[in-house]
């Protein structure tokens, strides 16, 4: 019977996995399968006990003592820790804002080392944010530029020749995410970095869905700026502090429009006067948010300890599967793959559409038997369920599990007991 022939597939793929135990290093939950790991990753274990540390030792009893002893030294660590993950100096790594804040800053700084050119080009991939924070710096601020948004055809994907023909001598700023959030479509970042080159034009990558996910390389890669979160596959926590790339040779260049005493050459000097520092600190905002930044680390050592390119292999061998798993058992049932079928185009998730996608994922959620598995993947309009996959902590049992879950529900519309009115998050 072929679901037997996928059930053993899994199970020798989960045996021969040299990842597998890597999920003992984060907190579970009995008969929970999380596919949500691209939105908010997994709770490390080790980083329940830095925190209870950090808030009852370095807070509650050597309160402002551990500047000094810990917490001016933190950014730094988790920089270091964080460039090798993503193939880049610790010298172009700062960890700290959010991933909006920090690319309003270097988009802003890009604008203003770029003069005179006006325009600003992105996709219709891009996540909002992105989109928004470009919108508002044209209307507060560089008021002659304009945006152009380059047009997916498919919704899943955007051919290079689309960007390469957009760009021009007057293009100052390129943004894209380089993991769309949506498809997961994954830009061929060597190539669009080569081609904005020759313009002039400088590259803004925003590597939310990449980081922690795939080798980013951005030194191989040639990339000037990025930006990214750290809450999903590098499993920071809720709203942990993002992080931005600046390479070595832009950093004179450019300026922090945002003009804060921790950016200043010597912030214990207390001057009146603002002197940038000369490094990448210089583009930080203010006091670093010490009790979230902290939880960052233990994430990122669980990563380097595996290894980019061991997750990214897995990944692979897991979306790939998934592909196989959806083709069979839920295409029939008018499921639709919106993700890239190549497997170098895309990131590590995989979304289906169905026209009940928003109460299929409800009831994966929350299923109707009590003793069916949790299965928790997100859901985004107009139909999309997104299932993500962290190598870390997913099986191919657990894969096959969801499918099979997704093919009961819609089977016996077990969805229809649940409501189309949307919950704020989903
Ligand atoms: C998740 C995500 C963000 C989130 O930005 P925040 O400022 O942390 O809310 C931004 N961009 C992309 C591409 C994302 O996937």
């Amino acid at each position: 019977m072929q679901e037997d022939s996928f059930f053993k597939t899994a199970q020798e793929l989960d045996k021969t996995d040299s990842l597998a135990t890597y999920k003992n290093h984060f907190i579970t939950t009995d008969n929970l399968i999380y596919l949500d790991g691209n939105s908010l990753g997994k709770l490390p274990k080790k980083t329940v006990e830095i925190n209870k540390d950090l808030i009852e030792n370095q807070w509650g009893e050597r309160l402002i003592q551990s500047w000094n002893e810990n917490w001016l030294n933190l950014s730094g660590n988790i920089a270091k820790k964080l460039a090798q993950i993503l193939g880049a100096d610790e010298s172009e790594i700062l960890v700290g804002d959010s991933t909006s804040i920090n690319l309003y800053k270097l988009a802003f700084a890009a604008l203003n080392a770029q003069g005179n050119k006006t325009k600003i080009v992105t996709d219709s991939l891009n996540f909002p944010t992105d989109l928004y924070v470009f919108q508002g710096l044209i209307a507060n601020h560089f008021k002659n530029h304009n945006l152009e948004i380059v047009e997916s055809t498919n919704n899943i994907s955007v051919d290079t020749q689309q960007i390469e023909k957009v760009l021009d001598n007057n293009t100052a700023l390129l943004s894209l995410s380089l993991v769309t959030y949506k498809s997961a479509y994954l830009y061929p970042m060597k190539t669009i970095n080569e081609i904005a080159k020759k313009h002039n034009t400088l590259v803004l990558w925003d590597l939310s869905h990449a980081s922690g996910a795939i080798p980013v390389n951005l030194h191989k890669n040639n990339t000037d700026l990025a930006v990214g979160c750290t809450y999903k596959y590098l499993n920071g926590g809720p709203g942990a502090p993002a992080f931005l790339y600046v390479k070595k040779e832009l950093q004179e260049r450019l300026t922090n429009p945002i003009w804060s005493w921790f950016g200043h050459e010597k912030p214990f000097d207390f001057s009146i006067n603002y002197t940038p520092s000369n490094s990448i600190q210089k583009f930080a905002t203010g006091t670093p948010t010490i009790i979230s930044m902290a939880a960052i680390e233990p994430g990122l050592e669980i990563i380097l300890q595996a290894g980019i390119e061991n997750i990214r292999k897995k990944s692979l061998e897991q979306t790939t599967f998934l592909i196989n798993l959806i083709k069979h058992y839920l295409e029939p049932l008018n499921c639709v793959i919106a993700s890239p079928m190549n497997a170098n185009e895309r990131g590590s998730h995989i979304s289906v559409q169905h026209n009940e996608g928003y109460r299929i994922n409800r009831a994966l959620i929350n299923p109707k038997n009590k003793t069916a598995p949790v299965i928790i993947p997100d859901f985004r309009p107009p139909n999309n369920i997104r299932l993500g996959i962290a190598p870390l902590y997913i099986s191919f049992t657990d894969l096959y599990v969801a499918v099979k879950r997704i093919e009961e529900i819609i089977k016996t519309k077990e969805y229809e007991g649940f409501s189309l009115e949307k919950l704020t998050v989903t």
